[in-house]
């Protein structure tokens, strides 16, 4: 697949979208562990980055997954990976499902909205008790007359303290593991909905992370996406946008990191010389330089396939996997070649450490992603 002229100028579009409105106040952000999502998202949304792939016809750009791709990406170059997540989580992990299961009713109730960057979305699979084995979740939702009464706690919910509305995977009826599950849009302004509380975390700070309780929590049955009791593997689709999301920020993560770190070896003398100039320094940058330029061919080969229609599952995994694992050497390596300055708060390493962490946990952590290719492979894991 070869990237286009439109590719580039949308390229542009994107990256004067993280110079203008989020890498001024990332610092701010940061400290303040949140940011104006709604302020924030209605101008992501006048440049069309909450719809790229969505039907015009719900105000989505109707642009291909290629273009998709190519924002993610230059999200994850903004100063701080909080801001793009949120973002992500908007676009590629709580929308997905509605756009594609989800009622007419449904889409124009809430699609519509989330699309204009009127509405924050976030996503509630995770919970206080189950998180890589989503069969085990316990939050529940009894069919009481024409509604769905949910019962239980959410956790690590991205977005949750600003979100108009979730898309909540809950149990639906009494036949465990990953059968009966149903996904249902809870808004979040109806009684029975609490925050309990925002965690406070490593990184990603400027993006708000938690916990939230659904107690006794009344919504109407035509709020379920899709089918009910399908819940479960329409999230497990959702999951695989979502680990491209993923795969496609923490690229643009690690460009941006390789780059700055390049410029700052020819700037730092050691011992007589750039840093630049010694083998060791220059060779191991290259080698991770090298290895993310196969991400970005694996990318690439996913795109194209996803415009084929394909599953993209493996591709997926396989991705989000080795992105987890090259994200923290590249973190490690440009902390440790900026010396002492890596490690001070100022510089961009040190927040670049905390936020690429996250890579190998969020979205199913790394063992989560070898278990699914193992089972693949034959090998009962
Ligand atoms: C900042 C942040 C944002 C998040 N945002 C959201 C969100 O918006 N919505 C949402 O629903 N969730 C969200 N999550 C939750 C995230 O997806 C989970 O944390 C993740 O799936 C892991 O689940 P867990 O934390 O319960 O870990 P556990 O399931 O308790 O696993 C702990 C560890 O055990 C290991 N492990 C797990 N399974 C296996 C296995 N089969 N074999 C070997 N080892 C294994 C892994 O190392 C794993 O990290 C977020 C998490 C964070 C930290």
């Amino acid at each position: 697949m070869r990237l286009t002229k439109d590719h580039a100028d949308f390229r542009s579009s994107v990256r004067r979208f993280v110079d203008d409105v989020i890498n001024p106040h990332a610092d701010e952000w940061e400290a303040a562990g949140r940011f104006p999502a709604h302020d924030v998202f209605a101008k992501a949304a006048e440049q069309g980055l909450l719809g790229i792939e969505y039907d015009g016809a719900y105000g989505g750009l109707d642009a291909d997954h290629s273009f998709q791709m190519v924002a993610a990406e230059e999200l994850g170059g903004a100063h701080a990976a909080g801001v793009p997540l949120a973002i992500g989580v908007q676009t590629m992990m709580a929308t997905p499902s509605l756009a594609e299961f989800g009622s007419e009713e449904l889409k124009q109730r809430f699609l519509v909205p989330a699309i204009a960057g009127e509405h924050v979305a976030a996503i509630g699979v995770t919970e206080p008790d189950t998180g890589s084995d989503v069969a085990s979740l316990r939050t529940s939702a009894r069919r009481d007359g024409d509604d769905w009464v949910i019962n239980g706690r959410k956790m690590y919910i991205t977005n949750g303290a600003q979100a108009d509305w979730i898309c909540l995977l809950a149990r639906t009826s009494d036949e465990g593991g990953h059968r009966g599950m149903s996904q249902i849009v809870v808004p979040t302004d109806i009684p029975g909905f609490e925050v309990v509380s925002v965690l406070d975390k490593l990184g990603n700070r400027s993006s708000d992370t938690t916990l939230l309780a659904f107690d006794n929590v009344r919504v109407p049955i035509e709020n379920t996406i899709g089918t009910p009791g399908r819940g479960f593997q329409q999230q497990m689709k959702q999951f695989v946008t979502e680990r491209m999301y993923g795969v496609y920020a923490a690229t643009g993560q690690c460009d941006r990191a390789l780059r700055l770190t390049r410029q700052y070896l020819h700037e730092r003398t050691v011992f007589g010389s750039p840093l630049a100039s010694k083998q060791y320094v220059a060779f191991r940058l290259t080698e991770l330089q090298a290895q993310l330029e196969l991400v970005r061919s694996h990318n690439m080969q996913a795109c194209e396939a996803i415009l084929a229609g394909e599953d993209i599952t493996r591709a997926a995994t396989v991705g989000k996997l080795m992105v987890g694992r090259l994200i923290r050497e590249v973190a490690d390596t440009c902390l440790q070649f900026h010396g002492g300055g890596g490690y001070i708060e100022d510089t961009w390493t040190a927040r670049f450490f905390r936020d690429a962490r996250l890579v190998s946990i969020g979205g199913g952590a790394d063992e989560v992603m070898l278990q699914v290719l193992a089972r693949q492979d034959g090998l009962p894991a």
